[in-house]
């Protein structure tokens, strides 16, 4: 815990986010699949390699990209 100079409060906001962060995430990933609207190449690149787009993991928890070379989580592709 040597990183964490958040206060109880602030530690309990940020796992709330968290928690809304992965219920979007989850709605998100239902209504593309739903709709069958391709990943979002150009619109979702990867902040952290030239990944050009998150890819949704097929299974799994919401979390690294599906994209070979990529497998950075979610929250750091430009999709907010
Ligand atoms: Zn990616
Ligand atoms: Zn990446």
């Amino acid at each position: 815990m040597t990183d964490s100079k958040l206060t109880d409060d602030q530690r309990k906001i940020v796992d709330e986010v968290g928690d809304g962060v992965e219920r979007a995430f989850d709605e998100a990933r239902e209504q593309l699949r739903t709709a069958r609207i391709p990943d979002g190449e150009g619109s979702t690149r990867c902040f952290r390699c030239s990944c050009p787009g998150y890819v949704f993991p097929v299974a799994g928890a919401l979390a690294a990209c599906d994209r070979n070379g990529c497998g950075h989580p979610f929250s750091r592709h430009d999709v907010y």
